[in-house]
């Protein structure tokens, strides 16, 4: 199993799971001919997606879902409480397959565990994905307030994880957002800050954790370059040779091996 990230952030999010046999997408934040442009970029055939899963209902998240499960005539697979909040926006899907968070179920050859985290939005969801015949896991954790008990427990034994690490609190706290919004953010409802993202890999990490891609990185309070540097000092502290990524807004991933 591999995946690419095809845009990461407050403008759209999506992420490439691709399988022995098939490719799933999680969440579509962007615009479906983004979305297929990116795919090309990356070397993927459109007609190879086989579902669209769904994390939670904020438009970063679900922008493309409508026209994209359309265009493609796949399955939109999504929580019942997210799908009430998304409803209005993706106009009409003819295939819904609902899961419930904290129950795995398989879609083709992918074994998924979707789970609960605290987040300004109906009912998100994360995700612990593997193949059924692999121990290598990915966990994708985005759109989180703080790491909950749950969170921690799904984060102890992945090989890939896909990591918020939104904003830098110094630059969030004197930046140019309206306090209201910067509260929403640092809150235990709203976004994973950069120290809150190396506490949390501090407290997990082990030698199986292979990758750990920085995501969901915000333009006007984070950089690149200071969420990298953090991370990297947990690691050298740890003696840690795990491989790290930051994933972009603006450009896919390359691929990465789970
Ligand atoms: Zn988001
Ligand atoms: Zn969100």
């Amino acid at each position: 199993m591999k995946v690419c990230i095809l845009a990461s952030g407050s403008k759209g999010n999506s992420i490439l799971v691709s399988g022995s046999e098939t490719n799933i997408l999680i969440d579509a934040g962007l615009s479906c001919r983004k979305i297929l442009e990116r795919l090309n970029q990356v070397g993927v055939d459109e007609n190879s997606i086989k579902a669209l899963f769904i994390s939670h209902e904020h438009s970063d998240h679900i922008r493309g879902a409508g026209p994209i499960v359309r265009k493609l005539g796949i399955p939109l697979l999504i929580n019942q409480l997210t799908f009430n909040a998304a409803n209005y926006r993706l106009g009409k899907v003819d295939y819904v397959k609902f899961f419930e968070n904290g129950k795995p179920f398989t879609f083709n050859e992918f074994l998924i565990e979707p789970f609960s985290v605290p987040h300004d939005s109906a009912d998100n969801s994360c995700f612990k994905i593997r193949e059924r015949d692999s121990k290598q896991k990915l966990v994708i954790l985005t759109d989180l307030g703080y790491p909950t008990k749950l969170v921690k427990e799904k984060t102890k034994d992945p090989s890939t994880i896909i990591l918020e690490s939104n904003h830098d609190f110094d630059k969030l706290i004197n930046g140019p957002y309206e306090w209201w919004l910067k509260q929403r953010i640092n809150s235990k409802n709203g976004h994973l800050s950069n120290s809150q993202a190396c506490e949390l890999i501090d407290e997990i990490i082990n030698p199986n954790l292979e990758n750990i891609v920085l995501a969901h990185l915000s333009e006007e309070n984070n950089e690149p370059e200071i969420a990298y540097n953090e991370m990297l000092k947990i690691l050298n502290a740890k003696k840690s040779d795990c491989n790290l990524y930051v994933a972009y807004q603006h450009k896919p991933t390359d691929w990465i091996e789970v």
